[in-house]
């Protein structure tokens, strides 16, 4: 099937899902029939029916071991009928570990083809071709790649993206769609691509449409250094000249020519704009024709659009695209939609998908194909993929929203194990994000806003209780954020209120749940957490702060920096 995109590539792939699935998994099996894995269990046939009799439904542990025997050099036909020519590390920050995934060109022509459809659908929604019109500033980053033991290439999804030549050679590329040249996004050190991006986006501010990075994090610490570096910024615009401390060649040769020269009258305007004591709506301030902002908001990330919003006077946020290292899923049709009220409608040419319905874990003959789904219900993805992952249970919980002619729409629920429990209730992802938006609103009536979360289960007395860690900034820029100990109190019985009835029973009758504690960090804490993270291998460009927290070298990054402590004053009302 072509990989180049049209609206209706689109139509056909959504209308005929169900053949396309079958004719995806024959395809898979035909190459595979012959892999150790398969051929243990369908002895060389590439029959679906016996596919969904004899294919056990696994875990990265049961798939672990034939991984890594590749990666320790044996043929990549112990998993995969095509060679496999290099490993995607998934982020690994939910589960605590690093997960590798074999893959080839054709994973990375499916990422391209998952990107294309993504930029072509917000082009038509905007109803501005940013390739003819206008530039993306794109907060995009890579890194330096690692080496299995037999020297294939192991990097995150998005880093083999941008050093393919799927990417170096995209069509777009012609049209300058990103306000960086590529050599910012391929220099290795993040803070020099960074602090480029500010500065290339600065100086072509009357270009911008649209500001975009790939998860809602990665433009929030974008716009904190943005808080930092504005001065230098502005400087290097005035004189025409790139800060020292870039050091890396291509970048800082790239960057200086995008500069052209010495530029007054913007230099003169970034001060003013950003000496302003309220940063409320900068973005919109600094870049005047930005019409939308482009990241993942869905799932955890949700916890930054309330500072988002802020900053960008409430500009359209699009959350485009949905994908792991194990596959890509799909793609929001409705790019207008609420952050909130985003779906995701899966591309059925990318991997053969089913579903196992959530709470009917035990039964295997559950599971249903992509476009036997139910409106309303909850799934976990279970994905058979071109490179050797047969029938694997990606771990996200998905509810089905609708369908797009034929194929069906989900709404990203939450990770499935990333569950807060200190007695015998279960506290999930979900109900920590349902709380988050609540104790937000009640933080909007104090001068601060949250920068960054996340929580832990502390049972080393009883009874446990939940900790919050909240990095929290000044809404206006000379401030500083005061304390104010109802609303902090506030926030921790909002959290408490969202949780569910179990827990709620536990805390109030039992007293066998203690109180809900908020910890507040310095600031920059949160940076510290994610350098230790990628300090352990994790991709800046994936990065996302794990929702809640086991390792104890982890937690002690954040212990270290608690300024202040809170606690819910009074038990939640319980559910009647
Ligand atoms: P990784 O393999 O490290 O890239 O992480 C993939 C995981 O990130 C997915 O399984 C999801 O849990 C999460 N993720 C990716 N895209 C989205 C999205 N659009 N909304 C919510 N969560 C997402």
């Amino acid at each position: 099937m072509s990989l180049s995109v049209e609206l209706k590539d689109l139509e056909v792939l959504t209308t005929n899902a169900k053949q396309i699935q079958d004719d995806v998994l024959k395809e898979i099996l035909t190459l595979n029939a012959n892999t150790e894995y398969v051929q243990r269990f369908l002895h060389g046939s590439s029959d679906k029916e016996l596919f969904k009799k004899n294919i056990p439904v696994v875990s990265y542990g049961d798939v672990k071991p034939y991984i890594e025997r590749v990666a320790n050099g044996e043929p990549s036909d112990v998993i995969s009928g095509e060679p496999i020519t290099r490993f995607v590390q998934s982020s690994g920050t939910s589960g605590g570990i690093h997960k590798i995934f074999p893959v080839n060109d054709k994973y990375i022509e499916k990422l391209g083809y998952l990107v294309d459809v993504s930029s072509f659908i917000t082009s038509k929604h905007f109803n501005d071709n940013v390739a003819e019109k206008g530039k993306k500033m794109a907060f995009l980053y890579n890194r330096l790649e690692s080496k299995t033991p037999s020297g294939l290439p192991v990097s995150s999804s998005f880093t083999s993206y941008f050093m393919s030549d799927y990417f170096k050679n995209r069509p777009s590329k012609c049209n300058s769609e990103y306000t960086s040249p590529d050599q910012v996004i391929f220099c290795p050190d993040n803070n020099q691509s960074m602090y480029c991006h500010l500065l290339c986006g600065l100086s072509q501010r009357e270009k911008v449409v649209g500001v975009s990075a790939t998860f809602a994090h990665a433009l929030v610490k974008a716009l904190n250094a943005l808080q930092i570096y504005w001065k230098e910024l502005s400087s290097n615009i005035r004189s025409g000249h790139v800060s020292e401390w870039i050091t890396d060649t291509n970048c800082r040769n790239s960057v200086s020519a995008t500069l052209g020269g010495p530029d007054l009258e913007l230099a003169d305007m970034i001060e003013r704009e950003c000496s302003n004591n309220s940063w409320e709506g900068i973005i919109t301030r600094l870049w005047p024709k930005a019409k939308f902002i482009e990241c993942i908001v869905t799932g955890q990330m949700a916890q930054y659009i309330p500072t988002l919003e802020f900053y960008s006077n409430k500009l359209p946020i699009v959350s485009m695209i949905y994908g792991s290292s194990e596959s890509i899923f799909g793609v929001n049709v409705d790019p207008l939609s609420k952050p909130q009220d985003v779906s995701y409608t899966f591309l059925p040419n990318i991997s053969y998908f089913e579903f196992l319905p959530v709470d009917h874990e035990e039964d295997m003959n559950n599971i249903v194909d992509l476009v036997n789904v139910k409106l309303g219900c909850y799934y976990e993805t279970v994905v058979t993929s071109y490179f050797g992952l047969h029938r694997y249970l990606v771990g996200d919980i998905l509810q089905v929203t609708g369908f797009y002619n034929k194929t069906p729409q989900f709404r990203f629920v939450r990770r499935k194990n990333t569950v807060l429990s200190v007695n015998s209730e279960a506290t999930t992802e979900e109900d920590i994000l349902r709380g988050l938006a609540r104790a937000t609103l009640v933080l909007e009536s104090s001068n601060s806003m949250l920068m960054g979360f996340t929580c832990y289960a502390y049972i080393s007395t009883f009874p446990g209780h939940y900790v919050f860690y909240w990095e929290l900034k000044a809404k206006d820029v000379n401030d500083v954020v005061e304390l104010d100990e109802k609303v902090l109190a506030e926030c921790c019985n909002a959290l408490e209120e969202s949780f569910g009835s179990l827990y709620k029973r536990l805390r109030s009758k039992d007293g066998s749940v203690g109180a809900l504690e908020i910890r507040v960090v310095q600031q920059g804490t949160f940076d510290s957490l994610m350098e230790y993270f990628i300090s352990k291998g994790c991709s800046s460009a994936q990065y996302k702060t794990p929702m809640c927290i086991n390792s104890s070298e982890a937690l002690a990054v954040l212990e270290d920096k608690v300024l202040a402590r809170f606690y819910s004053e009074k038990s939640p009302p319980l559910d009647l």
